[in-house]
This record gives C-alpha cells, structure tokens and sequence, in this order.
C-alpha cells in the first residue's frame, strides 16, 4: 500500500476500506501478536481494537524493552544506584520499575544519584561533567537503539572516558519470537513485526523463525492504515492457509536493513544468551560488549551479578508478555496496581500493555 503523505494513512476513509475488507476476508478465529510496545500504544490509541471482527484478538508481545528486562536486571540497576560514587542514568520508565527491594526512584529519593536521559550521549555527557564520578547506563532496548549505544561505546573510546560504563540488558527480536513458538500453551496465528526494529534487522532476520515455524508475519509500521493492512494480510494469509513473512512497511524497511548502524553494533556487541522476563533465559538473544570493549562492561567494572528474582507476587506480566493472560485476568489489575503504584514494569512503562490497558480501555 503505497501512500505518499503520513495524512494518507491516517485517512478514515481509507482506514474504513480496510475495515470492510477485513471483516469480509475475516472467517476464521485468530489470535494475532503484536511484537512491538508502539504497536499496542498505536492500536489502543485509534480505537483499532473496537473495529475489527470479534473473532479476532490483538495480544501484546515481548516488544517493549522495559516490560522484558528481567527483575534480576532491575535489581542491578538498584544495586548501582546504592555505590557510593555513583552517577547512574536511565530512561525514564525504569525509574519506577519496581525491584525485589526497591526502584530506582525510590534510591534517587533517598540520595542517590539517578538520573533521567534520553540517549547514551547525554549519559556520556554526565561523565564527560563528572570526572570525578563513575557515569553508569542501564542498556534496556532492542535492535533500534543497540546501534546509538555501540556509537557512544566507540565515542568513550576516543575521549578516553575511563569514568562511562554500561550495563548490558540488550535483546534481539528474532530469537524472543522463536521462544514463544516453543513455549507450552502459547498459541498465536501470526504476528505483527515491529516497525522500527526492522528498519535496522531488515525482513531477512525473520525468514528463519519464519521458515521453521511457518507462522504467518507481517512488518508493519505504526499508523492506523498500516496496523490495519497488517490485519488484513495475516486474515487473508491464515484464510487462504498460505503463510507467508510480508514486508508491509516498505518506506522505511529493506531486505537487508540498515548495513551501517548493524555493522557498528557487532563491531561493538557480540550476541549473548539473555534473561526475559516471563519467558526466562533465550539463547543467543542478548548483546553483550566484545572483549575489546570490556572496559566499558559495568558488571564487569564493579563484579555485579544479581542472582535470579522472581516477578512481583501476584503480578501476572510475564504470563501477558507471552500472550497467555491479558491484563484483566492479573487479581492487581486496577486495584493494588496502577500507574500510580505500579506493581510490574507492564503498569510502569508508557509502552507497557497494563499501562495501555490502563489509560484507554
Ligand atoms: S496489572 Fe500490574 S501487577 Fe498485574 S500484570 Fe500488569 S503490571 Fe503486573
């Protein structure tokens, strides 16, 4: 569907095309995953939801990087923000992901040095003003910001920053979809790719989980009339049983992706196994910085290994992260848990499915 102007695709017009068109493919009863955190912010904020046919089901997926990062990860950050001597800097969601013992807020609030930034660069700034402090970043995102953060390694390389370390809770896509493939009672009839994350992958970082579980996929971008012509697809794919892996975002997503901003990432970062919350350890679906960058490896700086840690009590966010529970099946949904007194990151974080929940159901 090739729109010139961002108008187009928020056009009703268009948009109830594609409604109609859906509800006339729509036969069969499907569960479809939104792999993307700005796919459910997207889809609950243009009420898509409420427009399509009853048998078919929006669920959220492991897409929002803050939702995923494990309670062991959120209880290092805590930890660092408790040395002395320590800057520690952060976007802004994780300030209020609750930990086993506390948040990062909590700390600030008590006296520690937790600051809020909005890329690696304003926290290699910190350091840059504080030479006298360790600068720490706590590294939670996906193939869309691994790139700027190996850009800001390489840049604490060249003004010989001995003070800037990250903390790696870096994970790739590709191998969290596989995951929820295998994983017991989880059953989905396809999935909407995320966006800007295949802007950088490319369609080509699919085509092997697609290959091996031959589940119907779709790259969307995050406008009504895309997320509603990703629909459309997966119904028609599943109708006509005939998967397929479709790249329905093509004005910014390439076979290949983005050559440039991959090539920095694994001159920097080498692929780990990586711990998700909800799901448990991944193989090979983390990064983590090459030996030659180790220097810069704030678990590594100051010996942090947090041990395992379970989900809050009572908070269902892993079981919702795999599309097995929505937010109104979790007992705290509304009552111990709001915005306001988030008890998982899925309340916490402006990308989080109880958060979307929340403000616009
Ligand atoms: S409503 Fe709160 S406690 Fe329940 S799953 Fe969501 S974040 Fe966790």
């Amino acid at each position: 569907m090739a729109l010139k102007y961002i108008e187009e695709y928020r056009n009703g017009t268009l948009a109830r095309a594609l409604v109609k068109k859906i509800h006339f493919a729509s036969k069969k009863k499907l569960r479809l995953m939104e792999v993307c955190g700005t796919h459910t912010m997207s889809i609950f904020r243009h009420g898509i939801r409420s427009v399509l046919p009853a048998g078919i089901t929006l669920l959220s997926g492991p897409g929002c990087p803050v939702c995923v990062t494990a309670q062991k990860d959120i209880d290092a950050f805590v930890e660092f923000a408790r040395l002395d001597n320590v800057i520690v800097t952060t976007f802004g969601d994780l300030i209020k992901v609750p930990g086993s013992s506390s948040t990062l807020g909590k700390e600030k609030a008590e006296g520690a040095d937790v600051r809020i930034v909005y890329s690696v660069f304003d926290a290699i700034n910190i350091a840059r003003e504080n030479k006298n402090k360790e600068v720490v970043f706590c590294a939670v995102g996906f193939e869309t910001t691994i790139p700027t953060i190996a850009a800001g390694i390489l840049m604490g390389i060249k003004e010989k920053l001995d003070n800037f370390s990250i903390y790696s809770a870096n994970k790739l896509t590709p191998p969290a979809l596989a995951a929820l493939m295998e994983t017991d009672g989880v059953k989905i009839d396809g999935f909407i790719l995320p966006g800007h994350v295949s802007v950088i992958t490319g369609t080509n970082a699919y085509r092997e989980t697609f290959e091996k579980y031959n589940i119907p996929s779709v790259i969307a971008g995050f406008e009504p009339i895309d997320i509603l012509h990703a629909v459309l697809l997966l119904i028609q794919q599943n109708e006509k049983e005939k998967p397929d892996l479709e790249n329905a975002y093509p004005r910014a997503v390439s076979d290949a992706g983005n050559i440039k901003a991959k090539k920095i990432m694994n001159k920097v970062f080498k692929v780990c196994n990586a711990s998700w919350r909800g799901i448990g350890e991944i193989p090979l679906s983390g990064m983590n910085l090459k030996k030659e960058y180790q220097k810069f490896d704030a678990a590594i700086k100051f010996g942090m290994d947090m041990p395992d840690a379970p989900e809050p009590k009572g908070c269902a966010c892993g079981k919702i992260l795999l599309g097995l529970k929505t937010p109104y099946e979790c007992a705290l949904y509304k009552k111990k848990c709001t915005p306001m007194t988030p008890v998982g990151p899925c309340m916490v974080s402006s990308e989080g499915s109880c958060a979307a929940f929340y403000r616009y159901s």
